[in-house]
């Protein structure tokens, strides 16, 4: 088969690896520079299946990334209040390390065609009852042109349009809270900080929210002491329609963002107050906001689909096109990898699309209602009763 992947984040190259080692030909069409894709990268969790798929396709044994720990809850003196365990295996790690893995894989081996463009805009995705046509336009040149594929994966991200064009009226809601994220080598802490936030994943509320801090390896994927990095993300509650909300999304040159200002584009009046605010945290985390050269924020948004299977099976919607998720449980990267799993099984005839599909609807529906759980656990205190077995209330909660 000939399979057009549109969008080369992680869903799209897991796909495509699963695709090449089935011995398709196939092809990623990528929108953004790598300069761009780059700018946005944090840290991340990769689930049990993103290791599955490594384990299964990648085969490689070198670790990239550290074992979840428990979340611990910590006061303002730094004091644990409360923790709990993560919902399932966890390796937090960072999406540039990730990604630089699987693009090297998917490129590396030359068993069938493998193809991987960047700055390649796809368009319309039209079915003609036999095959499917992308088309794209190439940012560089303004040349557009057709793709004719027997399957296209769908993995253009949250705001995919490619679901827009197939189930109208389907793009994500914000959901009333943004986080702020930043990393932080570990040489440029202090001893204190270092050994306080080292190996550990810590919470604590903070203004309107609550701040996240956790340890990966470097950028290049190093996990020897003293060259790792820290990893925070600060939730807070923002009405969209404030003020605050409009400054804090337009960049340094005046334009708005709808969903994150990049690395290197937030105006500096908006970083000096948001490291004002982290005055009042206690001293790892003020340290953690007063060493980030290059923070970012997003507006956090959801959005499920009910359906991953068009066109007669020849178009299918994965990872965060199909349904995006608020990030409390890290599942979005785990739930790619799932797909593309599954994917692989529906291909080699163990399973069929309409398995996969249900599979991926009920995935999707159980990790967004546990998410939004923990989610109001983390910003409150109070436990909500589906989650009550794994957590117990915080003290402070009244
Ligand atoms: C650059 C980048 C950095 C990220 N960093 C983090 C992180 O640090 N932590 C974290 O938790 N999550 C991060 N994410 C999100 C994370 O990758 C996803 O939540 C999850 O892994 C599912 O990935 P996805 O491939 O489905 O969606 P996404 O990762 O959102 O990827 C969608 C891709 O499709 C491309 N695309 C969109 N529209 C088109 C089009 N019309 N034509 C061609 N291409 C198109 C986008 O440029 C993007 O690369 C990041 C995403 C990106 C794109």
């Amino acid at each position: 088969m000939t399979v057009v992947v549109v969008g080369g984040s992680l869903s799209g190259l897991f796909h495509a690896i699963v695709l090449k080692h089935l011995g398709h030909n196939v092809h990623v069409l990528e929108k953004s520079s790598q300069t761009l894709l780059e700018s946005q990268a944090a840290g991340l969790n990769a689930g049990p299946d993103v290791q599955k798929l490594i384990d299964l396709y990648i085969k490689s044994e070198t670790p990239y990334g550290m074992p979840g720990a428990l979340v611990e809850i910590v006061d303002r003196e730094g004091v644990v209040i409360n923790s709990f365990p993560p919902n399932a295996t966890t390796n937090l790690t960072t999406w540039r390390i990730l990604y630089n893995i699987l693009k090297s894989h998917l490129l590396g081996e030359a068993t069938t065609l493998a193809t991987y463009e960047t700055e390649k805009l796809v368009g319309e995705v039209n079915y003609d009852g036999e095959m499917v046509s992308v088309s794209y336009t190439d940012i560089k040149t303004g040349v557009s042109d057709v793709r004719h594929a027997d399957l296209v994966i769908a993995a253009d991200g949250g705001h995919s349009s490619i679901r827009e064009g197939v189930i109208p009226d389907s793009s994500p809601e914000y959901v009333g809270y943004v986080t702020w994220r930043g990393a932080v080598p570990e040489p440029l802490l202090c001893e204190a900080s270092r050994s306080f936030l080292s190996n550990r994943v810590f919470m604590l509320r903070a203004e309107h929210g609550f701040i996240l801090s956790y340890h990966v390896p470097s950028d290049n994927g190093s996990l020897k002491p003293g060259e790792c990095q820290f990893i925070w993300a600060w939730y807070e509650k923002l009405d969209e329609h404030s003020d605050d909300f409009n400054e804090n999304f337009t960049d340094i040159s005046g334009k708005r963002h709808f969903t994150t200002v990049p690395r290197g584009k937030m105006q500096p009046k908006v970083w000096e107050k948001r490291q004002e605010c982290g005055n009042s945290l206690n001293p790892p985390f003020a340290e953690l906001l007063e060493k980030t050269s290059d923070p970012f924020v997003s507006a956090i948004r959801e959005r499920q689909s009910p359906k991953s299977v068009f066109y007669d099976g020849k178009l299918l919607l994965v990872g965060d096109a199909f349904a995006l998720f608020r990030p409390h449980l890290g599942s979005s990267t785990n739930q790619a990898a799932m797909q593309a799993l599954g994917l692989a099984e529906v291909l080699e005839g163990r399973s069929d699309l309409v398995a996969w599909e249900r599979k991926s609807v009920e995935y999707a529906m159980k990790t967004a209602a546990l998410g939004n759980a923990y989610g109001e656990y983390c910003f409150t205190g109070k436990v909500p009763d589906s989650i009550s077995a794994a957590i117990r209330p915080d003290e402070s909660y009244t």
